[in-house]
């Protein structure tokens, strides 16, 4: 079998190496046979990783087409982004598509399982009658994640400590994660002292909390992609809690990224897109906020990867990398124009 060659500056290590493809792996070891050069020099790193995207459904229906998905999926692999978590999909990703060679690879997590007493949900949500056992069920049958909500309208009751208990012991005894939405305080106090592994949005955390969840290797999500844009139009509403909530929320996410990094969470990249999320904007969000750019783009790249349980660039790791000519560190932008994208050993974009 012939082999791809690459050589360049490594991420995040930052050494200069050569890396040979062989198949859907990756070697640092120069194989038997001949190889074709496919990249020299600047800097090669692993696929980018959008950790919260729902790609697939309709903007106005919030219906899921496989159709869209199928779009929305070869927008991220041409671009660079290898792997999606998909932390809420209303059906199932067919399977066909899910063996798609030339699709990123994908940690799906089920339906958005919200708990009966939250109120005025919308119809994205379902609401099973025994939220452990839809929890557990979704984590099999899927990438053994589920998802699920610590609170949905800020004024409203609060899913309660003990049915997250409930339903993070019970997913953890079959090797799962849950991932839970959080915008109030209540709700994500609520669902970190109950276990959950990944708190998504992630308004309103406290260094305590930041304490526990890196005491047990959980993670948050941001989602600056889903809020900056709204700030500008929020401001000019009329004063009231709504406004404060939002606000407030946002303000907060300052320590859901800078502060939790810091505390040692593992802070993730995701643009809570309905369809092609520009993970690169959300690193660009990550750093505004002040996290540094190695950890913004870790964020999006090998750290979150390696959360997910993709290695990066290491030996009989998956070769899913991406080439850049300048060092995204200095550049964050140069993410935007890679030079080579491969997927699972195969040329995903090639300029
Ligand atoms: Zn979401």
């Amino acid at each position: 079998m012939t082999s791809l060659h690459l050589r360049g500056t490594v991420l995040p290590e930052g050494d200069v190496r050569d890396i040979w493809v062989v198949g859907d792996r990756l070697t640092f070891t120069r194989p038997p046979g001949g190889s074709t050069s496919v990249h020299e020099g600047g800097f090669i790193l692993p696929g980018l990783v959008d950790a919260h995207a729902h790609l697939g459904h309709d903007a106005g229906t919030m219906a899921f087409d496989p159709a869209l998905f199928e779009a929305a999926a070869l927008a991220y692999a041409g671009d660079g982004t290898l792997l999606l978590r998909v932390p809420g999909h209303r059906e199932p990703v067919p399977t066909p598509l899910r063996q798609r060679q030339d699709l990123p690879r994908l940690v799906t997590a089920g339906p958005w399982l919200a708990w009966r007493g939250l109120e005025e949900l919308d119809d994205l949500q379902t609401v099973p009658a025994d939220l452990t056992a839809a929890g557990v069920a979704q984590a099999l049958a899927n990438d053994g994640w589920c998802k699920t909500y610590g609170d949905w309208e800020f004024d409203r009751a609060k899913t309660p400590q003990p049915v997250l208990r409930e339903l993070c012991d019970a997913v953890h005894a079959v090797n799962g994660r849950v991932a839970a939405h959080c915008q109030t305080a209540e709700g994500t106090r609520s669902a970190v002292l109950a276990g959950v592994d990944s708190i998504e949005h992630a308004w309103f955390l406290t260094p305590d909390l930041l304490d526990v969840l890196a005491a047990r290797g959980g993670a948050v999500t941001p989602t600056w992609s889903g809020f900056a844009g709204h700030v500008s139009n929020v401001r000019t509403k009329p004063e009231g809690p709504r406004k404060d909530w939002f606000l407030g929320g946002v303000e907060s996410l300052r320590v859901a990224t800078v502060d939790a990094w810091e505390a040692g969470v593992t802070v993730l990249a995701g643009t809570d897109s309905l369809g092609h999320g520009d993970v690169v904007a959300e690193i660009g969000h990550l750093i505004a906020a002040g996290l540094p750019p190695a950890a913004a783009i870790g964020a999006g790249c090998w750290d979150a990867r390696r959360y997910l349980g993709f290695p990066g660039i290491e030996e009989g790791a998956p070769a899913d990398l991406v080439a850049v000519a300048e060092d995204p560190r200095v550049t964050p932008g140069a993410l935007r124009h890679p030079s080579l994208v491969l997927l699972r050993g195969r040329t995903a974009k090639r300029r």
